[in-house]
């Protein structure tokens, strides 16, 4: 689970890249990053940890742009260092990811074999790449939207599970966006088009949530969205009129409510990209834990108040009972 933002506006994104994220920090802070797009030209700027190392990065060096993606990751492939952190490019693309990629070995594999050169261990990256090389092989001429053509493409060569914003030096004036089995939604303002992975990031009052299998083209002055076989849909706008609070409440009296209520989508999100059923095993690149070391565990202190005590009474009877660790 990660958080994803992108705006197209008329003004500077980077304050409402940066309040975003700020917002959906508590989906991951392993790093961040934010692209901007200024006269066609893309700059980058990514930071190892909190948000506000980024925040900190930016102010020191600003970037121009009024349009932008940004994300906050918490890593599924590939250590939470700097050169993993999202956005991340491929020539004139750039794309931010939520979600796990399942077959990028064998992805990464076939790019490399035809010349494609990596600079991180994402999953992610692979997804610039796919971008690249399906514009390539189309003649722009040919398509409304090539850019949105080539995202199309390289999303049917994915298995698992992702909600991506991706921007083009060579289509300057578009975000476009997809989403599968992560959460994505859209937020329409005046003269200015938003996105994220949670309302709350967000400074609109009309949303538009995209169904699994959409992919949307975002332009200042308006929106398209399409289904997964590609045909041309209408989504209903909900105009959500909470406040700060409210927002963060998602719609419940009490926080207390929405947090029993949102347990089982928690954990769901919590666990995407890192159970791996099939092969029984589990995904903890974050925590650079090697077999051996994990073996020679033979104690374990939780450290805990509040409701999070009481998860760590769970997680010492698991502990206890499954791995036999006291
Ligand atoms: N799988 C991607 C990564 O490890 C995205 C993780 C996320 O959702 O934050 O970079």
């Amino acid at each position: 689970m990660c958080g994803i933002v992108a705006a197209v506006a008329e003004r500077e994104v980077a304050p409402i890249l940066l309040e975003g994220l700020r917002r959906l920090e508590y989906r991951g802070y392993d790093s961040a990053g934010i692209a901007l797009l200024h006269e066609g030209v893309l700059s980058i700027r990514r930071a190892e940890g909190k948000l506000r190392n980024l925040e900190a990065a930016f102010h020191r060096e600003p970037m121009p742009g009024s349009l932008g993606i940004g994300h906050t990751r918490w890593a599924t492939h590939g250590r939470p260092v700097e050169r993993n952190a999202h956005p991340h490019r491929a020539d004139h693309a750039v794309v931010v990811h939520n979600g796990i990629i399942e077959n990028h070995l064998a992805l990464r594999d076939e790019l490399q074999a035809r010349g494609r050169v990596f600079s991180s261990e994402t999953d992610t990256e692979i997804i610039a790449h796919l971008i690249v090389e399906a514009l390539e092989a189309l003649d722009p001429a040919a398509y409304a939207d090539p850019l949105h053509t080539a995202v199309q493409r390289a999303l049917e060569k994915l298995h698992g599970a992702y909600a991506i914003c991706v921007m083009s030096e060579r289509y300057p004036d578009q975000i476009v966006v997809a989403r599968h089995a992560s959460p994505l939604v859209l937020g329409l303002g005046e003269g200015a088009q938003y996105v994220a992975s949670d309302i709350p990031a967000l400074l609109a009052r009309d949303f538009v949530f995209l169904e699994d299998g959409d992919t949307a083209i975002l332009r200042r002055e308006a929106m398209e969205i399409y289904d997964g076989d590609g045909a041309r849909v209408e989504r209903v706008a909900r105009r959500i009129n909470w406040d700060p609070v409210s927002a963060e409440k998602q719609g419940y009296k009490h926080f207390m409510l929405k947090e029993i209520h949102e347990q089982p989508t928690r954990i769901i999100d919590t666990m995407r990209g890192r159970l791996v059923p099939e092969d029984s095993d589990v995904l903890l690149d974050g925590l650079k834990l090697s077999d051996d070391f994990a073996k020679n565990i033979n104690h374990i202190q939780i450290v805990a108040c509040g409701t999070s005590y009481h998860a760590g009474w769970v997680g010492r009877y698991l502990l206890e009972e499954l791995a036999r660790v006291h």
